[in-house]
């Protein structure tokens, strides 16, 4: 779930006064559509911005959204909201750096499985490397025992997850994430 920012006033602007209600509904789908599929810049191309609403007549709507300076319509139909920054979340709530985690959790977790302890976290992998690893760590823990194909790794119990539960936990969460994309 994600959600629009508006503020109290938005629907008192000035620039709305000469814009149909209508075309006021398609210039809400449109900031709603670039909120809600991370379009941060405000762009959408032709046929989504034409399909943001229910509207029988979206290209006139836009050029009345254009003519009042909402929406800056390019040669090809693509649409620019240029506001579009007032109603997305700040760059400092965006997420933008949640691919660059995912790869690195991924190279950690082949390296891992592999017997390359270099850049596990210490607070999920006795075997990782740093300042504490001087105690020794326990000898012969199962790491691929429990990666097995097919099976569900889904631990929903309370019982605490073993080192390799966690891992098959992250390898499955990022083949669903990747496969969405
Ligand atoms: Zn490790």
């Amino acid at each position: 779930m994600t959600w629009t920012r508006l503020d109290d006033g938005w629907t008192d602007r000035p620039v709305f006064d000469d814009v149909p209600y209508d075309c006021r509904w398609h210039y809400l789908c449109l900031v709603q559509f670039c909120s809600r599929t991370s379009r941060y810049d405000g762009k959408i191309r032709a046929a989504d911005a034409r399909r943001c609403s229910d509207l029988p007549d979206p290209v006139t709507a836009m050029s009345v959204l254009a003519a009042a300076g909402l929406i800056e319509v390019g040669t090809d139909g693509a649409v620019t909201l240029p506001k579009i920054e007032e109603h997305v979340p700040p760059p400092s709530l965006r997420d933008e750096g949640r691919k660059e985690r995912q790869r690195a959790e991924k190279r950690r977790s082949r390296l891992h499985i592999r017997g390359d302890h270099t850049e596990c976290l210490p607070e999920r992998c006795p075997k990782a490397v740093s300042e504490e690893s001087a105690e020794p760590s326990s000898p012969s823990r199962p790491v691929l025992s429990r990666l097995r194909p097919g099976v569900s790794t889904d631990v929903s119990t309370d019982s605490p997850m073993t080192e390799s539960e966690w891992w098959a936990d992250q390898w499955d969460r990022e083949d669903t994430v990747s496969s969405d994309n």
